[in-house]
């Protein structure tokens, strides 16, 4: 297949909007999966993935079609549904030359069409618009198109009207990708140039590379070198995702495929990165950058005799997920643990879940935080990934300024939200940059907001304030000086470094004594009385007590059967599994880390 036979393509939707659906109607509509195929949304393989129905790991496929008598090598280059995932989206989109924006009929746009939008229009991809689930009753796509030209400026004179579902309309679907998509440019005799926009680890041929090529040829036996590692790679395997790995004797300008190079960990495999052939030296694509970490958490075993276990289980899992960091990290509360590094909440909650149910490991999550960059007056930074290394202090007269990540944010929802949506930002910290009507009641507003203030309740409250009509999805936009300052959490007197947080001044006393209320809801009694305190900056704001209780589980059946005091003992051992022990004895249950997390 040339260049001109050739068209890549991607599918870029709000979540639920139906981009899974659609891919799996291209794939049985051109014969590549078929109609009564087990595997229903092929796309979406991962358990994770289907049980919250979001894509994680993006699954590209090709397909042929015949248009005209002609036929066409179609490459479906899926991308990442969340915004966690931005940069993974812009390299799979890097690899596309056109991209379906699929807008459900009944919802309209919603806040991840716009962000969609806009990686796509960066990227200078064609964008094909198309309304989906005009099956249902409540569709109203003359009403999206209206929205699609409001907030796009596209043409929506021919606008594709679809059911993914049903199959309408579908065929009109794969004949504008034909029609309309430009194909990829390249030229087979220069040398060889290919983009690595995703990758995964299998278990049984070990790391797999997806590649965009851009010149040249690629066949087994050559061998490719990392622009970004200088590292030299024996080609092994390379084929087509058809829609699993298919072998081919080789891999063309315009095409997109995989290939296996004997990497050991999908760390080798960087996304963004450039593939040329040994010898024969090529400018790299623009756009490279390594993964970044944007939400840390410390991560503990709840027995320190599982802490070798819990390693191995992150050695495994990382293999596959390069883009969490890991580092060893230990707290005078918890012990030896690990300093997790992800993308965002979102894969934080997915690799928490895969770790959980994957290794069965029991681990304690300390509270999630963002970077903050602390600036010394002699020009040096620090990063800070865990509250408790915020600089004391005795410190301070040395540091010029903290600074904090920041997020343009984008919230659309129905014009009588207006005033609570601003209310909430408000109190996020966030500062308004315009508002516009996409359409008649539909608002469309852009604020600017710390990044820590999405982390917690944010979205929680977005959701319930507005009923879930309101959606929201932010980019990074770097660092900005902030008056910050530590909370600790201090029980019997001693300050806990695992409860520790970083937040702004004005929040401070807000946060401290919520977190110390909290903390003694789901403390239980011991057998001496625990003092719960906050200090913002080492000045104590609040003070809980919880007083003490004798526990003898077994007299109430004193006298009474053996097997009887036996079962109560041993449920007392077993409630205890669930506590860890930290500062002078008091003991902590596993939720009391999580319970802090969620909003503050
Ligand atoms: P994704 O999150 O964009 O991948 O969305 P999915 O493809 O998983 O679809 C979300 C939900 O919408 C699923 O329950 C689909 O069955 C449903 N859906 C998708 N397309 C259509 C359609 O054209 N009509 C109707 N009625 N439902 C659809
Ligand atoms: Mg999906």
């Amino acid at each position: 297949f040339p260049p001109e036979k050739v068209r890549n393509f991607s599918i870029i939707a709000h979540i639920d909007h139906g981009k899974s659906t659609l891919a799996d109607r291209l794939l049985e509509k051109t014969g590549t999966i078929s109609k009564d195929a087990l595997n229903k949304q092929f796309l979406d393989k991962l358990k994770v993935e289907r049980e919250r129905g979001i894509t994680v790991k993006a699954q590209t496929a090709s397909m042929f079609y015949t248009h005209n008598g002609e036929k066409y090598l179609l490459n479906l280059i899926d991308t990442p549904g969340h915004v966690d995932f931005s940069y993974e989206v812009s390299r799979s989109l890097a690899a596309c030359q056109g991209t379906l924006l699929l807008v459900d009929a009944c919802q309209g746009i919603q806040a991840q069409t716009v962000a969609n939008f806009f990686l796509a229009f960066g990227e200078d991809l064609f964008i094909v618009p198309v309304i989906n689930k005009v099956d249902l009753p409540s569709a109203d796509p003359e009403k999206v198109s209206r929205q699609i030209e409001a907030a796009f400026e596209l043409d929506t004179t021919n606008i594709l009207s679809i059911s993914a579902k049903t199959g309408l309309g579908v065929e009109k679907v794969l004949v504008d990708i034909v029609n309309q998509i430009p194909p990829p440019v390249g030229d087979r005799s220069a040398p060889f140039r290919a983009l690595l926009f995703d990758n995964w680890y299998d278990q049984y041929v070990g790391v797999v590379c997806l590649i965009a090529v851009r010149d040249g040829t690629l066949k087994k036996g050559d061998k490719l070198v990392s622009a970004h590692t200088g590292n030299t790679y024996d080609v092994t395997d390379l084929g087509i995702m058809y829609p699993e790995q298919q072998t081919t004797t080789s891999l063309h300008a315009g095409h997109v495929g995989y290939v296996i190079l004997g990497m050991k960990t999908t760390r080798d495999a960087q996304i963004g990165d450039t593939f040329y052939k040994e010898g024969s030296p090529v400018k790299a694509f623009p756009g490279f950058q390594p993964a970044k970490s944007m939400v840390f958490a410390g991560l503990y075993p709840m027995d320190a005799a599982d802490y070798t276990k819990l390693q191995e289980a992150l050695d495994r899992l990382t293999l596959n997920d390069a883009s969490v960091s890991v580092a060893r990290e230990s707290s005078s509360a918890l012990g030896q643990g690990f300093r997790l590094g992800f993308l965002g909440t979102l894969h934080m909650d997915v690799f928490r879940e895969r770790l959980e149910e994957e290794y069965e490991a029991t681990v304690i999550n300390t509270s999630p935080t963002v970077p903050y960059i602390v600036r010394y007056t002699n020009g040096q930074e620090k990063v800070v990934r865990n509250p408790a290394e915020f600089p004391e202090l005795d410190e301070h007269p040395k540091i010029a300024a903290f600074l904090e990540p920041m997020v343009a944010g984008t919230l659309i929802f129905p014009s009588q939200y207006l005033g609570t949506m601003m209310d909430l930002c408000g109190s996020h910290r966030g500062e308004q940059q315009d508002y516009t009507y996409i359409d008649d009641n539909r608002v469309m507003m852009r604020y600017k907001l710390p990044m820590s203030e999405i982390l917690t309740d944010f979205y929680d409250q977005l959701k319930s304030r507005t009923s879930g009509y309101a959606s929201f999805d932010y980019e990074e936009i770097g660092f900005e000086a902030s008056d910050l300052v530590k909370v600790n959490i201090l029980l019997n007197s001693k300050p806990v470094d695992a409860l520790a947080t970083i937040v702004h001044r004005s929040h401070a006393e807000r946060v401290a004594k919520e977190w110390a209320k909290r903390l003694k809801n789901v403390m239980s009694k011991q057998l001496f009385e625990i003092i719960i305190q906050a200090s913002v900056n080492n000045r104590i704001v609040c003070r809980e007590s919880i007083s003490a209780v004798r526990k003898d589980v077994t007299a109430k059946c004193y006298g009474g059967d053996i097997t009887r005091k036996m079962k109560l003992l041993e449920r007392q051992k077993a409630g205890k599994k669930r506590l860890k022990t930290v500062a002078g004895g008091v003991q902590l249950p596993q939720e009391a880390f999580l319970t802090l997390m969620k909003g503050s």
